[in-house]
């Protein structure tokens, strides 16, 4: 990846907007679907209609896609709106039906760049063209496995690339189907500044609600675009209806979000600024999602010496705690009087919770209501 610069070219070689809009349903359903929705896209911030003419689906038996008759549906779109179109490819045999449509732009999804193999077979169907291909993560989360991606196109001669954020897959449930871990993208962005990078908020979030706020914090982290799902009857998609929003309240969005335009003399210092902010605010709720891990695990503590009759508070183990994390700490560059007021404060909150268990516990069933 030496040269990274030649990159971003496709932004302005296409002459396309900053920050870049893509929107459009999940998948391809009906001729009629598709150019009722691009219809209503037309002549708003989207540049890009999205569609799924092939679908990867985690459990069989799920709407697989219209295949190829799709990307004819995607051919009219541009004829009668002038939108680019873009839909996604996981094989050598979709990148050929897809260039023989003249689809403008590519995207490779998340189930895909996780198999080297495929994007490798993808990299060399494309190789010679000048298409944009558009990288989603991978849906675990492995900054090696997307840039190695990115690395694979690029030796192939795919020159005209960007990424997309789409999230990661985690066991536990969140309020998100794919949690963030905006540190990966953040760190993505750091290494190679001039690779648009786009925002999914759809896949990330998995329900509409989560939409707004999460795109304003890819706007916020300069990301440079998003790409939306957005459905004209959402609630009967044939697939990801959760998560599709209307068109008009695509508008309604696109007009309510904040775009920085600073001032030209201004600009590097606000939007790094800003940029910061934002990634210290994601810290923050981190720092808060953990911490009500550990006290949730205290409670669990709490109940078992209740169980046990065993007294809350054990001076050696907490002793051992403060003693090891001081280490930790201090290697880290923090100061040791820091370390000790942090964890002077989580142990009360600690001892506090695991007494609320005991009292409770220790209520005679006729006091309680
Ligand atoms: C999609 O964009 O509809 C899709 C299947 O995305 P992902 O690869 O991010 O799951
Ligand atoms: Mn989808």
């Amino acid at each position: 990846m030496e040269n990274s610069k030649q990159m971003r070219n496709w932004l302005d070689n296409f002459n396309l907007p900053h920050p870049l809009v893509i929107a459009g349903p999940c998948s391809a359903e009906t001729q009629q679907q598709v150019l009722k929705i691009a219809h209503q896209l037309k002549d708003t911030d989207v540049s890009i209609f999205r569609a799924g003419v092939w679908k990867p689906r985690t459990r069989p038996g799920n709407f697989e896609g219209v295949g190829a008759i799709g990307l004819k549906w995607l051919q009219k779109v541009k004829e009668e709106t002038q939108l680019l179109t873009t839909t996604e490819v996981a094989n050598k045999h979709h990148v050929d039906l897809a260039l023989e449509h003249d689809i403008d732009i590519l995207w490779i999804g998340a189930r895909t760049t996780v198999n080297p193999f495929m994007v490798q077979e993808i990299a060399d169907a494309l190789r010679g063209t000048e298409k944009i291909v558009l990288l989603k993560n991978p849906i675990n989360p492995d900054i090696s496995l997307w840039l190695g991606g990115l690395e694979r196109l690029y030796a192939a001669g795919v020159k005209n690339l960007g990424l997309i954020h789409r999230g990661f897959s985690t066991y536990d449930k969140t309020k998100y189907r794919n949690i963030p871990e905006w540190q990966i993208p953040i760190e993505v962005q750091k290494r190679f500044p001039d690779i648009p990078l786009i925002c999914d908020p759809s896949h990330i979030a998995g329900r509409r609600d989560l939409i707004f706020s999460l795109s304003q914090l890819a706007l916020d982290l300069n990301f440079d675009g998003l790409m939306i799902e957005s459905h004209w009857d959402p609630d009967n998609a044939w697939s990801d209806a959760k998560q599709q929003i209307t068109p008009q309240t695509l508008v309604r969005y696109m007009k309510d979000l904040k775009m920085k335009i600073p001032t030209f003399d201004e600009k590097d210092y606000r939007t790094e600024l800003e940029k910061m902010r934002a990634e210290i605010n994601i810290i923050d709720q981190q720092l808060i999602g953990i911490l009500d891990k550990r006290m949730e695990v205290a409670n669990r503590i709490g109940q078992l010496k209740s169980d046990n009759n065993v007294a809350i508070l054990q001076a050696r183990r907490w002793n051992e705690i403060l003693g090891n994390m001081i280490s930790e700490g201090v290697e880290k560059g923090l100061s040791k009087e820091f370390i000790m007021k942090v964890y002077k404060a989580i142990h009360q909150e600690s001892i506090n919770h695991q007494r609320k268990i005991v009292n409770q516990n220790n209520q005679s069933p006729k006091d309680q209501k």
